[in-house]
């Protein structure tokens, strides 16, 4: 596989970063991942645009602009020959010489490293057709979630703690609400209405979400962008999550107790399919 290191192709085993890098140090460094189907990104411009933001929040200079994302997002989905998977990248405030809380001198250029993971038929993963089984995790990760840093280990032990439990994935569960998922965000159905968290710094601000939200309001499916509670999403009709690799995914079962009749509902089934369907006609 060939990866992007700092404006070099290279093969995945000739590629370094260094060992001072404030990302492997201090987790000091924000990500993105477009899915990739039919060889075509998805949302490009979303991601773009929230690489920004969470590069703005911390400070960190943007070293490439649009175009040149997009050049090198191609430039590896053509040469590993991805049909369907996805583009994962990062940014970090690079590699100073040596470990020091205080940032590095502004001329410090940041580390970029961008490579594809090959996923055929992602689009048909059979747990969409299954839906997946979650348990509720308080959420213990820090307050700024609205950035997409690569601090991702308590989403990784909330995810091991779910796998341990016989289930797919943590709702995370802050003052009696659900935030979101481990890695996607978290939206109910009752009496036909979709409710999902509001926008604040609790939470991710999804590509997708907005994208499955967007399409629901013009389908007059009515939308409350509120929190929610464990008890709620139990007692409610569907439920479901998103995130850029995931789409839109069924949950069938909260902390033990199924949803409706415990299979994968109407509303969930018809939002993925609109999803779909018009983001590959707009993949670039
Ligand atoms: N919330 C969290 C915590 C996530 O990690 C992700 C995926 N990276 C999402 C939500 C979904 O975001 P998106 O739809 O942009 O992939």
């Amino acid at each position: 596989r060939t990866v992007y290191v700092n404006g070099e192709y290279l093969p995945e085993d000739q590629a370094k970063v260094s060992i001072f890098d404030r990302a492997f140090l201090m987790a000091d460094g924000v990500y993105e991942v477009t899915s990739v189907l039919g060889g075509k990104l998805i949302d490009f411009d979303g991601h773009v645009a929230r690489l920004q933001r969470s590069l703005d929040a911390l400070e960190i200079r943007n070293p490439l602009d649009r175009d040149a994302w997009l050049e090198i997002h191609r430039h590896l989905v053509s040469e590993n020959g991805i049909e369907d998977g996805m583009v994962y990248l990062q940014v970090t405030r690079g590699a100073p010489g040596d470990r020091d809380f205080a940032f590095p001198p502004e001329d410090t250029p940041p580390t970029v490293v961008l490579f594809t993971q090959n996923k055929p038929g992602l689009a048909d993963n059979p747990a969409a057709k299954t839906g997946i089984k979650v348990i509720s995790v308080e959420d213990q990760r820090w307050a700024r979630r609205d950035i997409k840093t690569v601090q991702l280990l308590y989403p990784s032990m909330a995810k091991m703690m779910a796998k341990k439990a016989g289930c797919d994935d943590a709702w995370l569960v802050e003052d009696g609400a659900v935030t979101e998922g481990t890695s996607n965000n978290a939206y109910i159905i009752k009496g036909g209405k979709i409710i999902t968290r509001q926008l604040s710094s609790d939470i991710l601000h999804g590509i997708t979400r907005a994208a499955v939200l967007r399409f629901a309001r013009e389908a007059q499916m009515e939308v409350e962008e509120r929190a929610f509670t464990i008890a709620e999403a139990q007692a409610a009709d569907e439920a479901f999550v998103t995130s850029a690799s995931a789409f839109v995914m069924p949950v069938i079962e909260v902390d033990g107790v199924a949803l409706g009749k415990g299979t994968p509902g109407p509303v969930v089934a018809r939002l993925r399919e609109i999803y779909l369907e018009e983001m590959r006609k707009a993949a670039i």
